[in-house]
Parts: C-alpha cells; structure tokens; sequence
C-alpha cells in the first residue's frame, strides 16, 4: 500500500491539469449512506414509487416525504477529510481544475471546491416546473418546515415545485454530460473516487481516458471492473487513503 501511495503522490506531482470523478463512496464517511447499499435510501424508498418523475409527476407527496429524510441527512452532514484534500489540492496547487460528481450532497462545493459538474443534478437548487422560477434549498426547507408536504410556487403560479435533481426516467444534463466529457479529454490525471463504475456514464470513464492518454487512479472501497485501465488502484475509504496520499504529495514537493 505504502508504494501504490507514493506512486499516486508522484502522478499528482507530474500533473497540471486533474480532474476528480466522485460517487456515493466519497459520502458515505460523511454520514451519507450510497442510496444503493443495504440499510441505503432505496432500501426503505422503492425508487420507482419515490424517485421516478412519473410518479412524482403524480404523487408528489411521496417524493418528498423521501426527501425529508434526505435533505436531513445532507444538512447534518459535514465534508470529510477526502473532500477537504480535494479542495486543498484545488486551492494550495492550482492543479485540480474539475471535479465531477454523481452526488447530489454539495459537500464538494461545501468544500471549496469552485469547478464542480454534477451529473446527477444539484440538491442545493429547485425550481418551479409551471413557471420555471428558482427556489434555493433553504427556501424549500422553510416550506417543508412550515407544513406544505408538497412545497408550491407561490401565489398566483401554484405551480408543483421538483429539485434539481435527476429523477429516475430523467434524462441526465447533456450539457453538464458535454462539459464532464471536454474537462477529461482536457485533463493530465483523473481520480476517480467512491464509485463503481457499473453504469454509465461513470461506466465510460477510464477508456475514455485511456483514449485520450488520461493517466488514472481509481480509489474504492471494493475492487471495479475498470481496475485493470488505472496506473494506481488503492482499494480504501477515501477519507482515510486521500490525506495520506496528499501528505505524500506534500512530501515530494517540499524535496524536492
Ligand atoms: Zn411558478
């Protein structure tokens, strides 16, 4: 482990231009169990009844009766040691330029970071789905504390409020999808952290890199099918194996 940290430490020390791919993984240190896993969001919240724009559409008091319980979730928790050496390496280096993530948490931008497309949406923003008008999230958290199971845009509009968030039988933001696209192809080093890398387009990732002669270091907990394109693969929580790989970096720069 010792020697795939410092091999990781002298690939950020070569790069320039990194960009970061994070997935629930990255959370979950932080209090934010992966919807996916056992004991997770969808475990309790059958997706296709609370998570799917019909039925949102239709029901929207089950979304956000789901939504309560994870916009608490969000609100408790705090960015962990993993997103705060993203921010550092963003902020003291100038060397990571992007981060890319398929949560929905904001912790990366909680952290620091100031570049940060989110595929899957953002749950810092809502907006009205009659009028289009923008709600920020501690508009529709006074909503929900105020009683209204189902937040509406106020008078005259009435119209039904939804997240920004990607429901499932959304499209993804191929706007956002393009812009991910151009800043890998753009990119020296690609960290991927936290997911993985069964669906798309996370799925994509390292041969897209490897297209583009993207060096890649992938960290998660549980090994991917993608291990085999990475230069470095460390199989560890990301809060714990991310300092320490940082420290190394650190290391390297102050010999050299
Ligand atoms: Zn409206």
């Amino acid at each position: 482990m010792e020697d795939k940290i410092k091999k990781a430490a002298e690939l950020i020390k070569d790069s320039n231009y990194i960009v970061a791919f994070t997935g629930a993984g990255i959370s979950t240190e932080s209090g934010i169990p992966d919807f996916r896993s056992p004991g997770g969001l969808w475990e309790r919240y059958d997706p296709s009844i609370y998570a799917e724009i019909s039925s949102f559409l239709s029901h929207p008091e089950k979304y956000w009766k789901m939504h309560r319980e994870l916009s608490q979730m969000v609100l408790n928790a705090e960015p962990n040691p993993a997103h705060v050496a993203l921010a550092d390496l963003e902020h003291k280096y100038g060397k990571l330029k992007t981060v890319i993530t398929q949560n929905v948490d904001f912790l990366h931008s909680r952290a620091g970071n100031t570049n940060v497309l989110e595929i899957h949406g953002s749950g810092q923003t809502a907006r009205c789905l009659k009028c289009n008008k923008e709600f920020h999230y501690t508009q529709i958290q006074q909503m929900l504390e105020e009683e209204q199971y189902v937040p509406r845009c106020p008078h005259p509009c009435y119209g039904l409020i939804k997240t920004n968030t990607i429901l499932f039988g959304e499209q993804l933001p191929w706007d956002v999808l393009d812009q991910a696209r151009e800043e890998i192809l753009a990119a020296d080093l690609l960290i991927i952290i936290g997911s993985s890398l069964l669906v798309y387009p996370a799925a994509a990732l390292p041969s897209l890199a490897q297209q583009s002669g993207t060096r890649l270091i992938i960290i998660n907990m549980e090994p991917t099918m993608m291990d085999s394109y990475a230069n470095v693969v460390l199989h560890s929580k990301a809060g714990k194996i991310l300092p320490k790989v940082f420290e190394a970096f650190e290391s390297l720069i102050n010999d050299s």
